[in-house]
């Protein structure tokens, strides 16, 4: 089992990693805030995605696209139509729910009353807003609910200045709004939130290959990046939940606290959206293939995830308790890629020459990795504190240091530590955390 959902939350506002927002103001329920670990986790979770899905292939170029877009790209979509969740009241306590997420669609979570259900009616999960001075509907726009249709929209502007010829790939991060009926479940489920989304753009007779293709290799990043093989599946959805767009979807599954649940999507999107903003924008948004002398509206595989739901899974499963000589060690065994901080540079007590020297070692690993240096308490519970936010390394700075010139770097997964002398201390680790 994954560690359990209090101890993560708890953890993760004790060392900084996530806050509830506006906390002094009793917290604005469904946002959260990243403190200074959770800034460099969730950045990580981001880069490691760009690195793989992006700098890593010849066939994938980025993309940042506006949060505010034509209301037009939502008539098109089908976001404005059909982005909508079944919501019910229980007339008894007045608590609004997802009818579809319901264990018992007849029982009240909230109050145990049964039948008390209003008959459900579609509520829109888009953000609506006004651009400019004046409230009209004449300037309504909406905050983007998926990444996506930012891709969509600028295939074609991609397409030809990257001159990519099929099968290509868009991708981008950045930050989703949806008007969640029921968020919970810390962040798992919020009202704001980022995404990972990248559009594969291919042949429609090549889609199926595609697809599976992209569904083993989201499956591997995961697993790659230290999440537990059996805490992982991947789940087909029947015919009847697939969304309006989709030809087929995988889900990739991570067992939360409270069963499986989703991280990741991975859809055959067919050619869904493109032919959507052809009709509605009248732009030629087809492929033409030369050689094969044959123009198409490409079909699209898409890997949709979420990043900050990522960062839970990661931080979820890098909990570890341990016993060492009899007391309990807690452990976040992070990927080294991912851990807020690389390396904890700690002098053995507060001596003058100590820290004086502690600042060298610090000042010649700063320019490569983030680093923390802690000048508190004793080496014991400093010791504790970087195993608890997933430090891979700590070098500490002893009394001998200043005769031998050498450092002790202990490492967070087996204790284990080596003598180092100072000017090699750089080069030892950069053996050891790959970037
Ligand atoms: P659900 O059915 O749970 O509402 P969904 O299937 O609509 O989710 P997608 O539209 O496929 O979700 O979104 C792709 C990914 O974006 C999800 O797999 C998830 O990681 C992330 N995501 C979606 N909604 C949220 C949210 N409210 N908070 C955090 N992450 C989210």
């Amino acid at each position: 089992m994954p560690a359990d959902f209090d101890t993560i939350v708890n953890l993760a506002k004790k060392r900084g990693f996530i806050f509830q927002s506006s906390e002094i103001y009793g917290g604005l329920r469904s946002a959260y805030d990243y403190g200074p670990l959770g800034v460099e986790l969730l950045r990580n979770v981001k880069d490691q995605w760009w690195h793989s899905m992006v700098r890593m292939r010849d066939d994938v170029v980025g993309l940042d696209s506006a949060i505010l877009q034509s209301p037009e790209v939502w008539v098109a979509s089908g976001h404005l139509e059909s982005f909508s969740d079944p919501l019910v009241e229980c007339r008894d306590c007045n608590s609004r729910h997802r009818l579809d997420k319901l264990k018992d669609p007849d029982k009240c979570p909230t109050c145990g009353s049964s039948g008390t259900f209003t008959e459900p009616r579609e509520f829109n999960l888009m953000f609506k807003t006004h651009m400019g001075p004046v409230e009209s509907d004449d300037n309504v726009v909406y905050l983007r609910p998926e990444t996506a249709q930012g891709i969509f929209i600028n295939f074609e502007n991609v397409r030809r200045t990257a001159r990519m010829k099929l099968p290509f790939g868009i991708a981008q991060i950045g930050k989703a709004f949806r008007n969640e009926i029921t968020p919970g479940q810390f962040i798992f489920r919020t009202r704001e939130f980022e995404q990972m989304e990248m559009e594969y753009f291919c042949h429609p007779d090549d889609a199926a290959d595609k697809f599976q293709e992209w569904v083993g290799l989201r499956h591997r990043w995961y697993t790659d990046l230290g999440i537990t093989p059996e805490h992982l599946r991947l789940r087909e959805h029947d015919v009847d939940e697939l969304a309006h767009y989709a030809a087929g979807t995988f889900d990739v599954e991570y067992l939360f606290p409270w069963g499986w649940d989703e991280l990741e999507g991975i859809a055959n999107r067919t050619d869904f959206d493109l032919r959507a903003h052809i009709e509605r924008s009248g732009e030629d948004l087809t492929y033409f293939d030369q050689e094969a002398n044959e123009r198409f509206v490409p079909y699209v595989i898409e890997p949709s995830a979420g990043a900050t739901r990522a960062t839970f899974a990661f931080l979820l499963d890098a909990y570890t308790e341990e016993e060492v000589k009899g007391e309990k060690r807690v452990v976040l065994k992070l990927d080294p890629r991912l851990a807020p901080i690389k390396v904890a540079v700690l002098p053995l007590s507060r001596k003058p020459e100590l820290v004086e020297t502690t600042g060298r070692v610090a000042d010649a690993l700063r320019s490569r990795w983030p680093i923390e240096v802690d000048v508190t308490q004793s080496i014991g519970r400093r010791y504790r504190r970087q195993d608890e936010i997933g430090t891979p390394y700590c070098v500490t700075v002893d009394f001998d240091s200043l005769d031998d010139n050498q450092v002790t770097v202990r490492d967070r997964d087996t204790m284990a530590q080596d003598r180092i002398p100072i000017e090699g201390v750089s080069t030892y680790l950069a053996e050891r955390l790959v970037t």
